[in-house]
């Protein structure tokens, strides 16, 4: 008997990314996790597609006109961790700088409290010097000049409302050392290596001092005000469209919760509703989802019923 839970597959915590594609097929992103059977060979899921080639050109030369990326070689665990967390003292001290905006600010947290740790990597930080209000922009790049159907922009607005959760409970202060320490199973007081400890922003040598000036500095910010979902087509790198994502706390706390049921096992997984079959046309696993043939046999049953009672 398999007893690991989705969450225990997914090594115990999850992107951003993980729980924004759970809008848009369960199933999907559970697959990701345990490939169907028989599908072996079915690797198509790890080949980048030529759209999210182009994307991904693009975010990078985003974050490269305000970044340079410095590659700091890690032997641990709580090496790697360390550098996430000097990523964002280094993008909160600019912003508390003066800086208009940072890029690629990795973000972390355990969103209402479900005991899921949770990162993610938030494409822009603004703000406005005389306000002082920060603002998150996600870049979504488009290989068509439109905007994506409403299934997709559900999705992005899981992203960019996580992301808001995450960054203004750094900010309120409800994240604690323990919480990171039980659930990304880090050691705090593991001294961390030299090429790590020169990147540090003071003469902090484990995790739990660097929490400690994250902490702190994130008590200086204030909490997100908006959150911006910018459009540009891959070809031109034109703007296709911005739009504004209202924060509404209560549904996002409905969503995740209703998610997390799922990576704790205590539901099955749920596929693509029959209205949404055309999900499936564009998925990597449309020949081997049991999902898609449980609904398909449904509905096969549903006529034959229907045409013997006419
Ligand atoms: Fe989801 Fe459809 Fe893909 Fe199955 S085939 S994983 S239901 S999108």
């Amino acid at each position: 008997v398999d007893a690991a839970t989705p969450l225990d597959l997914a090594n115990r915590w999850l992107f951003v990314t993980d729980l924004a594609q759970q809008s848009w097929c369960e199933q999907q992103v559970f697959y990701k996790f345990r490939p169907p059977r028989d599908t072996d060979d079915l690797l198509s899921v790890d080949i980048p597609n030529p759209s999210v080639e182009k994307g991904s050109i693009i975010h990078l030369a985003r974050e490269a006109e305000l970044h340079t990326k410095v590659p700091v070689p890690t032997t641990t665990k709580e090496d790697a961790f360390a550098v996430t967390v000097i990523n964002i003292i280094g993008s909160l001290r600019r912003l508390l700088s003066g800086s208009p905006m940072v890029r690629e600010m990795p973000i972390f947290g355990m969103p209402f409290d479900l005991g899921i740790f949770v990162s993610g990597i938030i494409d822009q930080v603004q703000c406005d010097p005389e306000s002082m209000h920060y603002d998150i922009w996600e870049l979504k790049t488009r290989s068509s000049m439109s905007v994506p159907s409403g299934a997709q922009k559900d999705s992005t607005k899981i992203q960019v409302m996580l992301y808001k959760k995450m960054l203004d409970d750094l900010i309120l202060n409800r994240i604690t050392h323990r919480m990171i320490e039980k659930h990304r199973k880090v050691d705090l007081y593991l001294e961390l290596s030299l090429s790590v400890q020169a990147e540090c922003p003071g003469s902090e040598n484990n995790l739990h001092q660097l929490l400690s000036v994250l902490f702190d500095m994130g008590q200086k910010m204030t909490c997100v005000s908006q959150l911006f979902v910018e459009y540009c087509y891959q070809e031109d790198k034109s703007a296709i469209a911005l739009e504004e994502v209202q924060y509404d706390e209560a549904w996002l706390c409905q969503k995740i919760t209703h998610y997390s049921e799922f990576w704790y096992g205590k539901r099955e997984v749920c596929g693509v509703d029959i209205e949404e079959a055309w999900k499936c046309h564009s998925c990597d696993f449309q020949d081997h989802c049991a999902w898609r043939a449980m609904k398909a046999d449904e509905y096969t049953r549903k006529c034959t019923q229907q045409k013997q009672i006419k």
